[in-house]
């Protein structure tokens, strides 16, 4: 009874795919309770027909129009559609939401444009650790891999490790050799090299030499004028109203020690649960992490009630900024509402709905 009162909250105070400009608010939309499905865990919140659709995103961080050129804006924009696209094939020949979310987080994992996969940051030592997590909102079942170096797309590795093994999180050696044992493509360490990253771990460097290391404990620890973190994620919803969501990331330029971010940490930066909603993150994982972003926020909204938007909302823009913690969520509930909120000045992101029709932004307005 009292998730039936929640859902009919929900259905009350959000809008399915909001617009994408309005990243941090979602509106408020007249709905018809009668459309909530009374029984089985799953479908608390379900309507009869699932607002079927994903959303991902590419990292969210310092991205100031104008600090671009307009031919990489539109690679982004071109490959953000395209890994949307990807997704929504999946969805829309009525696969689950688990396929849809690795087809998009593969084609960013591919892309050099993205801190994922063959786009990955450096370390301080100059090597590629690459982290990523995956879950389904159905079963609760979870897979996740940290400090992985020759995996071409972790995010595979990660759904192995949930589909495959007894265990939710692997890491290093071990989880390479578990992916050598289920065949998941391997790569050389060079295939990780791109010239741009290169860069930046000399100017984080160069950096860290001048200001001190302390600054890198602070959310400037990447350079000021170049925080874009870049972690690619998606969630998304099934024909079947199930939910799932996905993180890949190579981490933070010049970290150490073998330093494990958000992403790969179940409830931090990667969460779905078919009650509440699927959340992956991007931004300063230590803050993520101590917040325990993704499920304070579908806690939030199964335990009091509140609309998606709002528990987004209050997690990110207001217990995260109080931290001082930077970077933003992408998230849908089982009703197919949307947030993707973040309290920094861009946020690579898009969605697409069975419509068809995707929609990519970068900037806040
Ligand atoms: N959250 C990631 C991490 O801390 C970084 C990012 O989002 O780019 O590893």
């Amino acid at each position: 009874m009292r998730l039936l009162r929640s859902a009919r909250r929900l259905l009350v105070h959000t809008l399915p795919f909001a617009a994408l400009s309005a990243a941090a608010c979602t509106p408020a939309r007249p709905a018809t309770p009668s459309a909530v499905a009374p029984t089985g865990p799953a479908s608390v919140h379900a309507t009869q027909l699932p607002n079927w659709g994903i959303v991902i995103h590419g990292g969210a961080g310092t991205i100031a129009r104008g600090s671009m050129t307009p031919e990489m804006e539109a690679e982004y924009r071109a490959k953000l559609t395209e890994a949307l696209m990807a997704g929504h094939r999946v969805l829309a020949a009525g696969g689950s939401s688990l396929d849809a979310v690795q087809a998009a987080v593969n084609v960013m994992e591919d892309s050099p444009l993205f801190n994922a996969g063959k786009g990955a940051v450096f370390t301080h030592e100059g090597k590629n650790e690459l982290d990523a997590a995956v879950m389904d909102g159905r079963t609760l079942a979870a897979g996740a891999v940290a400090g992985v170096t020759h995996v071409k797309n972790p995010i595979n590795l990660a759904r192995a490790v949930m589909e495959k093994s007894r265990h939710v999180m692997l890491m290093g050696a071990g989880a390479e050799a578990f992916a050598k044992q289920q065949g998941i493509e391997l790569v050389p360490e060079s295939y990780f090299f791109t010239e741009r990253r290169w860069q930046s771990l000399e100017k984080a460097k160069a950096d860290e030499a001048k200001y001190g290391a302390e600054a890198l404990l602070g959310p400037e620890y990447s350079v000021p004028e170049d925080r874009k973190f870049g972690t690619v994620g998606a969630v998304a919803l099934d024909k079947n109203g199930n939910l799932a969501a996905a993180t890949s990331t190579g981490g933070v330029t010049n970290k150490r020690w073998g330093r494990v971010g958000d992403a790969p940490i179940i409830g931090a930066g990667t969460y779905a649960n078919n009650r509440s909603c699927a959340v992956s993150a991007t931004g300063t994982g230590e803050y993520f992490i101590r917040a325990t972003v993704a499920h304070d926020i579908c806690a939030r909204v199964e335990y009091q009630g509140v609309s998606l938007a709002e528990a987004a909302d209050q997690v990110v823009m207001k217990k995260l900024v109080e931290m001082g913690g930077d970077g933003g969520i992408i998230a849908m509930d089982p009703l197919g509402n949307v947030s993707m909120t973040f309290n920094t000045s861009g946020m690579y992101r898009g969605r697409v709905g069975a419509d068809g029709k995707p929609e990519v932004a970068i900037y806040r307005d």
